[in-house]
């Protein structure tokens, strides 16, 4: 049996009465096709594959499902509530020992709350005890339907750290795009622990808010502007899309699946502002010909908000 499937998924198949299963996995994963595809069929089961790029469970293999019985989609929580799909979380582990290491950068006087993403959150209260024997005290936040596990972040979700409430966190991951999101959307400080290599630092927005500023005065001169409006399953702001449209009349709604920058660029707009996956106008701008801002971001641009009022986009 492939490990990569857990038993409650196994039951649930075997439940479900399929006969065929589309499987759909993100890059970090797709190695894992081949033994999982043999699982299946020497379990029985027909097989379809979805070969297309995912990048969380708001990008479902709908074509592949159409082909299907049901879907297993792996490495992500659910997004929504969408039936035929079975989510296999894909769990990786580390010693939550290594919580120690935040120790030096954490105020013992305040709650800490703590946050991590799906693939970690199964250690949340290991980490949080061994924080706790050493004197702090943790609030882990209630997840949602975005965010389902407690504690939980996405790069388009900080409902978790919202609930927490506290006035600084420790976010348990790597890289530092959650940490700054979870503190712009909170205003607290946050302190990022990378749980493999130990290395742990202050997250620090700044920098990113430099960058979206000079987007957003290059955009102030657009004199075409295209509303990205995604069709993925978990991305589709149509009724943001709509609002951000009737700001201007220079702008129009683009519906598109993949937001590529040769499609932008072919497109030929000044300006585009991004209604998909929020992480495309914060970490891919270097990639696009021309801004790409975040639908609070235009609304500075048009005059509808405040500079100081800017928030992160969330879905
Ligand atoms: S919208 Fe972006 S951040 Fe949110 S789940 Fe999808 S890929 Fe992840």
């Amino acid at each position: 049996m492939s490990k990569i499937l857990s038993s409650e998924t196994w039951e649930r198949l075997r439940s479900s009465g399929a006969r065929t299963v589309a499987l759909q996995f993100p890059e970090g994963l797709k190695r894992r096709v081949p033994e999982t595809a043999a699982a299946l069929k020497e379990a029985g089961y027909a097989v379809i594959i979805s070969g297309d790029p995912c990048y969380g469970a708001c990008d479902l293999a709908t074509d592949a499902l159409s082909l299907a019985d049901i879907l297993i989609h792996f490495g992500h929580a659910p997004v929504d509530d969408r039936p035929g799909v079975i989510y296999e979380f894909v769990q990786f582990d580390f010693d939550p020992e290594v919580a120690e290491k935040a120790t030096s950068l954490l105020n013992k006087d305040q709650p800490v709350g703590l946050i991590t993403t799906v693939q970690h959150a199964h250690l949340t209260d290991k980490v949080a005890a061994v924080l706790e024997a050493r004197g702090f005290t943790i609030v882990v936040g209630d997840g949602n339907a975005r965010t389902p596990c407690r504690g939980q972040v996405l790069g388009c979700s900080y409902a978790s750290a919202r609930s927490a409430g506290t006035s600084q966190f420790l976010y348990v991951g790597t890289g530092v795009f959650h940490a700054i999101g979870v503190g712009l959307a909170t205003g607290a400080r946050v302190v990022a622990l990378d749980p493999y290599t130990g290395f742990v630092q202050e997250a620090d927005a700044s920098r990113l808010i430099r960058r979206r500023f000079v987007q957003i005065e290059k955009a102030r001169k657009a004199e075409t502007v295209g509303i990205i409006l995604s069709t993925k399953t978990g991305q589709r702001r149509e009724d943001l899309a709509r609002h951000l449209v009737s700001l201007s009349p220079v702008a129009d709604i683009i519906c598109m699946q993949e937001v590529s920058p040769d499609s932008l660029l072919n497109l030929g707009y000044d300006c585009y502002v991004n209604t998909a996956c929020p992480r495309l106008a914060y970490d891919d701008q270097v990639r696009f010909p021309v801004p790409v801002l975040s639908p609070p971001e235009y609304e500075i641009v048009r005059g509808v908000r405040d500079w100081d009022d800017y928030i992160i986009d969330e879905i």
